[in-house]
């Protein structure tokens, strides 16, 4: 009998966990380790940023799930790999700290045959000041909590303007390194057809900052999108959607500094500049979350398993394998 540990239960890791606990639940040990209770299906959040989804619809518990189909779920954080082993342990471990109440604090030592590592990217607002949720000055949609508190601020602005005020909404990425921009352009989508839904698109400037080198870029080199049986590249399909809901967008832009009210960018041509801003939700650069791993004498061995940004090394070979590899 085989034991294979998946750190995480995102998108990536509960879709294997649910391969592996059905396939192979049975004959073989598949433990998860993940800190949250419950899953969240993450493209979702963006409706919750709007009031048009409740938390509720886009997470669910995952011990039900876990328990129907055979694997063992443990609400806990990883905190290093150790991949040949430590001190008590000939076979390679992790080392994990739960994070249910019932257990909160408590460390353990876990060994694997193999190991899944699914832990998704840590939101690092600290690579701009001034970026994220408080103590930040920004919103963001990037967990159910964020987009709870995105909404919260959305319709204050919306109550503001229903009295006749004007508001700017700055929507887009909060560093030169950030992702993610489809997200965000659901986002500024969703929130230019709330504000006309409540009467008060008129009062609003809808602005897109991002670091694309062009607007429909999207951070994978564009897109061809099929409408109306014509293929259109990305830049003019969402250079004329932006144009026709009359959004202004702002390109190859690092955001550097956020201060209350004011966004501080700097833009490829080296210009230095400014936006003054009532609500933003701007999407973070990602890091890895920080796992460490030592070797059986307790040595780092951090830097052969992670890229400086904290992301494990992959091999990035995608091409498919047999079943039995
Ligand atoms: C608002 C938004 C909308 C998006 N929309 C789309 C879309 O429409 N289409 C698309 O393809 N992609 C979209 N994405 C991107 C997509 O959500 C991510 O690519 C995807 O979630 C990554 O999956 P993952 O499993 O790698 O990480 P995640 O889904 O982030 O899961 C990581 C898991 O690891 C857990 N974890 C964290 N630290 C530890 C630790 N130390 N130990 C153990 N577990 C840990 C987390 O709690 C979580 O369960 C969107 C992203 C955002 C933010």
């Amino acid at each position: 009998m085989a034991r294979i540990v998946i750190l995480g239960a995102g998108i990536s890791g509960h879709t294997a966990a649910r391969c592996l606990g059905r396939w192979i639940g049975k004959q073989h040990e598949v433990i998860v380790v993940s800190p949250r209770a419950k899953w969240n299906w993450v493209p979702s959040n963006i409706w919750v940023a709007v009031g048009e989804m409740t938390a509720d619809q886009v997470t669910f518990d995952l011990a039900p799930i876990y328990k129907k189909i055979n694997v063992d779920f443990r609400q806990a954080s990883a905190l290093s790999i150790h991949p040949e082993g430590d001190a008590a342990h000939a076979k390679p471990c992790v080392k994990i700290e739960y994070t249910s109440p019932e257990l909160a604090g408590q460390t353990e030592s876990i060994a694997y045959d193999y190991l899944i590592n699914a832990t998704g990217p840590k939101l690092n607002f600290g690579a701009t000041p001034g970026l994220g949720p408080a103590p930040g000055y920004t919103v963001s949609v990037c967990t159910p909590d964020h987009a709870l508190e995105a909404n919260a601020q959305l319709q204050k602005q919306i109550a503001a303007m229903q009295t006749g005020e004007r508001r700017t909404f700055v929507i887009g990425t909060g560093h030169g390194m950030a992702t993610c921009q489809g997200a965000a352009f659901e986002y500024i989508c969703n929130v230019d057809h709330r504000l006309r839904e409540a009467g008060v698109r008129k009062q609003a400037r809808l602005v897109w900052l991002s670091n694309e080198y062009e607007v429909g870029d999207l951070g994978i080199g564009g897109v061809h999108v099929t409408r109306g049986g014509y293929v259109t590249n990305g830049k003019a399909f969402i250079e004329s959607l932006m144009a026709e809901r009359g959004i202004e967008w702002i390109t190859r832009a690092h955001v550097s500094k956020v201060e209350p009210g004011t966004i501080h960018y700097e833009l490829l041509d080296g210009s230095y500049n400014e936006l003054a801003f009532d609500f933003a939700m701007l999407i973070p650069p990602f890091a890895g979350v920080g796992l460490k791993a030592y070797d059986p004498s307790g040595a780092d061995i951090a830097d052969a398993l992670f890229a400086p940004n904290g992301f494990m090394k992959v091999d990035a070979d995608y091409t498919p394998k047999p079943y039995e590899d």
